[in-house]
Order: C-alpha cells, then sequence, then structure tokens
C-alpha cells in the first residue's frame, strides 16, 4: 500500500480526504502498461485516435456534474469549478477538429539536390508525463495531456496533492473508453511521485512554481528527456493617460482577481501614468468594493478561498513586507482565517519595487498601483522582474498602446484588455525568462510539440559514386567546393 496523504478542504481547513500516492515502482508498472499499448493507439492513426477521444469527450461530458462537485471541494470555488468541469468535452472536440491541418505533411523536392525528394514523418514521443498545480486543477491537467493524445503519445497525468478530488470522477469517464484507459493514467501522488513520473517518460510537460520547475528540468536534463515549462509570473498592466479608466479598471480588476488571484497570468502589478494615477485609483476602488470573497456560501460572492494553506502565508508575509516599507492597503489587507482562508480585494498604493509585493509571485487578490512619468519609465518598470509570462497595456488607441506593448518582455501581451491568451488559445506564445521554457503550449505548436520530425527521404536521380571525392591535383582557378557535402 501507497503512502496515504491527508488533504485539506479549503473552505473548512479541516483533512476530510485522502490519496494513495504512487511509488516509484507503481508508476513504473503503469508505465509499463502504457507503453505496451502505445504503438497501437499511434499506429492506429489520426482518425482512429479522434474516433476513442470524441468518445472520452461524451463520457466527459456525462459526468461533467460530478467532476464539478469534485473540483469544488477541491478549490472552494463554484462558479469556475463548473465552468473547468464542463470545458472537458469541448476542448477534446476542439483539438480532434484542428489536428488534420496541423499535422499535415506533404512531399518536397529539394532546392540544392533536385533529384532528391523528401517528407517529413511525424513520429509522436511514446510516453508523456504531465505534472500539474493546484490553482486550475482539472484545466492545468489536461491542457498538454490532449494533444499529447492526439498526436499518437501515451500519457501519465499526475495532478497536485493539493487537489487531488477530481480525479475520481474523472479516471470513471476515462475507465468508460477502454481503449483510452490504456493509453491515458492519472496518478495519485506528490512531488516524489511527480519525480517518479519523470524517471519513466520520454518528455515532461509541467505547470507549476518556478522552484519545482527547476527540479524538473535538472532531472529531465539527466535523462536527456525534453522539458516543457510553464511556470510562475508577476505580469504587469500598464495605463497610459488617455486610456479609458473605467475599461482599464474592469479589466485589471478581472485579471486580478479572478480565482482571487491564483491564476499564472493574474495581473499583479499595475502602473498608471502620474496624470490618472489619482482618479484610476479611486475608480479601481470603487468597482472593487462589489467584489466579495464567497466565504459564507457557494452562492454569493465571487472570491473563493486561498486553495494552499502555505499560499495563504505566503500573500500574508508579502503584505506584512509591504506595510513595513510604507504601502498602504486602500481597500481590503487582511487575510481572513475561518478554518479556511480568504483575502477580499485588495488594493495596495505607496508601492515601489524595494518590497516583495512588486518583485515575487504573490499568488493572491492583490492590486498593487504605482505611478509612473512616461512611457519609458512604464516600459522599463514593466520589465524589472525575473518573470516574462504576460502583460496588458491600455491606451487611448490600439496603435499608442501596441507601442508599448512591443517593449515589454513577456510571452503574450494584451491590449486594452487582459488576459486575453487564455480567450484567444491560437495565439502562439512563449514564456520569457523565469516564466517558462520549451515550444509554446498555445496554437497549433501546442501539438506539433508531441512529435519529433523524422526526414524520409528519396533519391530519384543516380546516387553519386565515391569518384566524386577522388584526390586530384588542385585545378587552376582555385579549389573545388561541394557545397553538398
Ligand atoms: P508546485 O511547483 O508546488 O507543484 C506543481 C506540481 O509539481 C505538483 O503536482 C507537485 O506535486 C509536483 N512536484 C513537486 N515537487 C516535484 C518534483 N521534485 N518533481 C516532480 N514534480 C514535483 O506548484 P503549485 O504550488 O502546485 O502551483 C502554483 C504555481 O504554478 C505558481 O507558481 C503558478 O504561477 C504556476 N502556474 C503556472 C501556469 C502557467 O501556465 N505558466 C499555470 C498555472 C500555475
Amino acid at each position: 500500500m501507497g503512502r496515504l496523504l491527508k488533504i485539506r478542504n479549503p473552505r473548512t481547513g479541516v483533512n476530510d480526504y485522502e490519496i494513495e500516492a504512487q511509488d516509484a515502482a507503481d508508476v513504473a508498472t503503469t508505465a509499463a502498461r502504457l507503453r505496451a499499448n502505445q504503438r497501437q493507439w499511434r499506429d492506429g492513426g489520426l482518425a482512429y485516435r479522434a474516433e476513442i477521444l470524441r468518445r472520452w469527450a461524451d463520457a466527459a461530458d456525462a459526468r461533467g456534474d460530478a467532476i464539478a462537485e469534485a473540483l469544488i471541494l477541491d478549490t472552494g470555488r463554484a462558479t469556475l469549478s463548473r465552468s473547468e468541469a464542463h470545458g472537458v468535452g469541448a476542448k477534446i472536440r476542439r483539438w480532434c477538429n484542428d489536428a488534420p491541418a496541423l499535422m499535415e505533411t506533404r512531399e518536397s523536392t529539394s532546392k540544392i539536390a533536385p533529384a532528391v525528394a523528401f517528407r517529413q514523418q511525424l513520429v509522436p514521443y511514446d510516453l508523456v508525463g504531465v505534472i500539474s498545480p493546484w490553482n486550475f486543477p482539472l484545466s492545468l491537467a489536461l491542457i498538454d495531456a490532449l494533444p499529447a493524445l492526439v498526436a499518437g503519445c501515451a500519457v501519465m497525468i499526475k495532478p497536485s496533492e493539493v487537489t487531488p478530488r477530481f480525479m475520481a470522477p474523472l479516471a470513471e469517464s476515462i475507465a468508460a473508453v477502454p481503449e483510452l484507459a490504456g493509453v491515458l493514467a492519472l496518478i495519485p501522488g506528490d512531488g516524489a511521485t511527480g519525480a517518479a513520473v519523470i524517471s519513466e517518460a520520454d518528455m515532461v510537460c509541467f505547470t507549476g512554481s518556478v522552484p519545482t520547475g527547476r527540479k524538473v528540468a535538472e532531472a529531465a536534463a539527466k535523462r536527456f528527456i525534453p522539458a516543457f515549462l510553464e511556470l510562475g509570473g508577476k505580469d504587469p498592466a500598464i495605463v497610459l493617460s488617455g486610456a479609458d479608466l473605467e475599461r482599464a479598471a474592469d479589466a485589471i480588476l478581472r485579471q486580478g482577481l479572478v480565482n482571487s488571484g491564483q491564476v499564472c497570468l493574474s495581473l499583479e502589478r499595475v502602473y498608471a501614468q502620474a496624470d490618472i494615477f489619482e482618479a484610476f485609483v479611486d475608480i479601481l476602488i470603487e468597482k472593487a468594493r462589489a467584489i466579495t470573497p464567497n466565504l459564507e456560501s457557494l452562492e454569493a460572492g465571487h472570491l473563493g478561498p486561498i486553495i494552499s494553506a502555505p499560499q495563504a502565508d505566503i500573500i500574508e508575509a508579502q503584505l506584512r513586507d509591504a506595510y513595513a516599507k510604507g504601502a498602504i492597503a486602500r481597500l481590503g489587507g487582511e487575510i481572513i482565517r475561518k478554518g479556511g482562508n480568504w483575502l477580499g480585494p485588495t488594493i495596495l498604493t505607496n508601492v515601489d519595487h524595494g518590497m516583495e509585493i512588486m518583485r515575487e509571485e504573490t499568488f493572491g487578490p492583490v492590486i498593487p498601483v504605482m505611478p509612473f512619468k512616461d512611457e519609458d519609465e512604464a516600459v522599463v518598470l514593466a520589465n524589472d522582474t525575473v518573470f516574462g509570462l504576460s502583460a496588458a497595456v491600455f491606451a487611448k488607441d490600439t496603435a499608442a498602446a501596441l507601442a508599448v506593448a512591443s517593449r515589454i518582455d513577456a510571452g503574450g501581451v494584451s491590449v486594452n484588455d487582459a488576459g486575453l491568451q487564455s480567450m484567444t488559445t491560437e495565439a502562439e506564445k512563449n514564456s520569457f525568462k523565469y516564466s517558462g521554457l520549451g515550444g509554446s503550449r498555445m496554437g497549433g505548436a501546442g501539438l506539433m510539440r508531441f512529435f519529433r520530425k523524422k526526414a524520409l527521404m528519396i533519391q530519384n536521380g543516380a546516387p553519386r559514386t565515391m569518384s566524386a571525392f577522388a584526390e586530384r591535383p588542385v585545378q587552376a582557378g582555385g579549389q573545388t567546393h561541394d557545397e553538398n557535402l
């Protein structure tokens, strides 16, 4: 029997659930089973896989309510849990629909050696390990797994031990489609289990924190397997004079507060131009007053609890550091500890880059606002970070916003809104700096990451013979040169 892990309920603070963590031997057994089934999954072809995956989409949709109920217990918030749970089928179908065009390859002729034709064969990695965090437990467990399965890989998913309840109803949906159950496994466990998954996989997709991401990258490097890392952020928003302040405030509040700020691309720093700074902060506070924690009931309020107990301590420590250095909480600012931990919308001013709250990932509903004098200063402040996930720019018109957006070192920059990459998943983007490593998870590249490209080359002319390489005297006019060598 594996190690029993006690699981805390984020609304009550009580450990009311447990899972049995798989150890290295369990993971190795599962990996061997998946590998044995992967050849048929791969060689059956895309149409075969899509037919099976569409059956899974139906099975997951049919269990949407059960998955949502488990996710609500995992996270303490209801609306987002329902949207995560009921979105699974649509995501599976979207990848199945998009894949044929993305995977199309055709024969080409070499321009350098016109007698040679070639075609690219797409060979999926055999076994992909997916390791995911607790902030969107279901969506982030599946975001890499779905395209990997479409590509023809077998997949092991190791979700976060903080939010594992959703695994049981999701596993039922997988078991309802036996061909899929042969190549997809959910692996319960903690960091040690995650490390075992990396030891067995041919490729790893990791979503989580920078410190764990570093361990994952090191473990993958030792095994010479690719690691795709999607890590933390400290996303800035810039509000320039002339911007529609109501619109900017609505977008910034949504992107700073949704899921109680427990979003990798949460807006965690706001820079407002000096001449509109006070007016903007007033609008932000006024609007934020209407946003409340769901502390009393799952049927009212907007902000769920801080899901992980240690995260509440990190947020509190950052707030204490900020207050000690002169920050002022214009709204909210104190964690409410009632079994679970809640924080109402927190707007801070008098902040600067000497404070942890402006430098470290907060992962809470905290919006610090700082003034700047001109565009150059705004760009310097926005780029003064080790992270580079995403950003937002608000200006009087698109051209003015784009001029600033193009100077920000981040993978996705929204103009006159925020967090647009979670809505426009077609746009490809890389994570800059410590926010990640590897090809784009978004757009068509999100599928193509799971293939190795193989070149099949056909000689339609006569093969060259060794006579081309015979030693010979230097001819008048210089050395001979063969660009095909
Ligand atoms: P975490 O790094 O603590 O854990 C993530 C996962 O890694 C968990 O499943 C955990 O069990 C596993 N793990 C821990 N140690 C491991 C090891 N040595 N080897 C293999 N796996 C190991 O992250 P978290 O606290 O669950 O999630 C929050 C973090 O995730 C934040 O930093 C957030 O910004 C980031 N995140 C990033 C994105 C993105 O797309 N960039 C999305 C969501 C969350």
